[in-house]
């Protein structure tokens, strides 16, 4: 199996039933090419996601990643928020907070206006795992960051040991195809010219364009 992040030949694996392939050279685990959903399951499983503001256990759990990539933000930068759902709670916070916010989502707010334009942040907020062709997508969005610009990244890094994969709910979600270690976003740093600013368990990563 071709690891889809950075193309190397991935050890194949199978956890609960389903093939995996680990990649020796990035550390992402992607499924097997079979179990990629159509866009039209993806859709109805994102459409079943209850992300509202008015869950205040879900906005808090948001603000928390805000916090931790808001360091690395230009005050009133202009941000992309790259697959933001059916409800863009991440990009309502940050415009609360003065930064003006393009939210794009292939279901929910499609358009190809974001393509054209260079940013000063992109989120992939709960994104990442859903890429079919991750190495791709990331370095189409790497490209449009301007100079000191900073790609943040949300998305669970998987356990090593073999049988906390196996039950680790994360996985078990239909619509997550990939999962990035540490060390995808160091590779993913190198091949993109980004700096990891910031890689920290449990789900977080901000690769920063240098000045
Ligand atoms: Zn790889």
């Amino acid at each position: 199996m071709r690891c889809r992040l950075c193309g190397a030949e991935a050890a194949e694996f199978v956890s609960g039933g389903a093939g995996y392939g680990e990649c020796p050279v990035c550390g992402y685990i992607g499924v097997e090419p079979s179990r990629l959903p159509s866009p039209e399951a993806e859709e109805a499983r994102y459409r079943l996601h209850r992300n509202s503001r008015s869950d205040s256990r879900y906005v808090s759990w948001i603000l928390e990643f805000v916090e931790a990539v808001e360091p690395y933000l230009r005050p009133g930068g202009e941000l992309l928020d790259f697959g933001s759902g059916p409800e863009p709670v991440p990009a309502a916070l940050l415009r609360e907070r003065g930064y003006p916010v393009l939210a794009y989502d292939p279901f929910f707010a499609p358009g190809d206006d974001w393509r054209s334009r260079a940013w000063d942040a992109v989120l992939v907020h709960e994104v990442a795992e859903h890429l079919a062709e991750p190495g791709a997508a990331l370095a189409e969005l790497a490209a449009l960051l301007r100079p000191g610009g900073a790609l943040c990244v949300r998305t669970r890094f998987p356990p090593r040991d073999r049988e906390a994969f196996a039950r680790w709910r994360y996985r078990m979600d239909s619509t997550h195809v990939g999962f990035f270690r540490p060390e995808s976003f160091a590779w993913l740093s190198a091949r993109l010219g980004l700096r990891a600013a910031l890689v920290e368990p449990p789900d977080r990563a901000v690769l920063v364009r240098p000045a």
